[in-house]
């Protein structure tokens, strides 16, 4: 067995997975896996495989699991990943968690531990209403509560690398209801799964970013 450590981070779309895989990548020095982002740079550059991918996405609805599976096996065989990584948007749904655990990649690990970000519906559409994010550097913004510093020509734009925010395709009002009910009934039922085999754990995502993260942290730390 490796010292790899795996950190999952589920929860509904908004919850804040996206953030707070990204700061607990940093605390804990090992690479951000988010298939959603590397989904959407396939969709951006064009690819066999975003086309594919987008035919699913735009509607919210899930990617099919080989595709998904190809990808990450892709993304796992990087040095970088050999000491363990921090997993955003995987697994969607029971056959992919069980498929995962399954993997060598999985079995060689030291520690697995799965955190649901725990979000009502509400607060969820009205976050992912309020959603942008940079194409360039993918930092995520909310009008409500993570205003980018400045407009240009009533754009906003990012505060990173200057570049014109935008919504994503899939934060429109009615996509995000069919992303909701795509995640009770094919992401929630992980949970379960996950409780049986003692790797899970959960947080309040109703609190700052900087409070989540503090609890995911005490948890991971346990
Ligand atoms: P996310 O960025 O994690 O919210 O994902 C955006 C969209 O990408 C989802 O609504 C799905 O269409 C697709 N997607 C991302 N990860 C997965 C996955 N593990 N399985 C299937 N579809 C996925």
């Amino acid at each position: 067995m490796s010292s790899r450590k795996i950190v999952i981070l589920l929860g509904p779309p908004g919850a804040g997975k996206g953030t707070q895989a990204k700061m607990v990548s940093e605390k804990l020095e090992l690479p951000h896996i988010s298939t959603g982002d590397i989904l959407r740079n396939a969709i951006d550059a064009g690819t066999e495989l975003g086309k594919k991918a987008n035919k699913f996405m735009h509607k919210g609805e899930l990617v099919p699991d080989e595709i998904v599976f190809d990808i990450l096996k892709q993304r796992l065989q990087s040095a970088d990943c050999y000491p363990g990584a921090v997993f955003d948007g995987f697994p969607r749904n029971k056959t992919q968690a069980k498929e995962f655990l399954e993997l060598t990649y999985v079995n060689e690990a030291s520690s697995i531990k799965a955190v649901l970000i725990d979000l009502d519906h509400e607060e969820v559409v009205k976050r992912l209403s309020n959603r942008r994010y940079c194409p360039n550097c993918n930092t995520v913004y909310n009008l409500i509560n993570k205003k980018p510093d400045k407009k240009i020509d009533g754009d906003y734009i990012c505060d990173k690398c200057g570049t014109k925010l935008i919504k994503r395709d899939d934060d429109k009002v009615d996509t995000i209801k069919n992303r909701l009910r795509v995640y009770e009934k094919s992401t929630a039922p992980i949970i379960d799964f996950f409780q049986k085999k003692s790797i899970f754990l959960t947080v309040d995502g109703d609190q700052n970013v900087q409070a989540v993260n503090q609890q995911i942290m005490e948890l991971l730390n346990k």
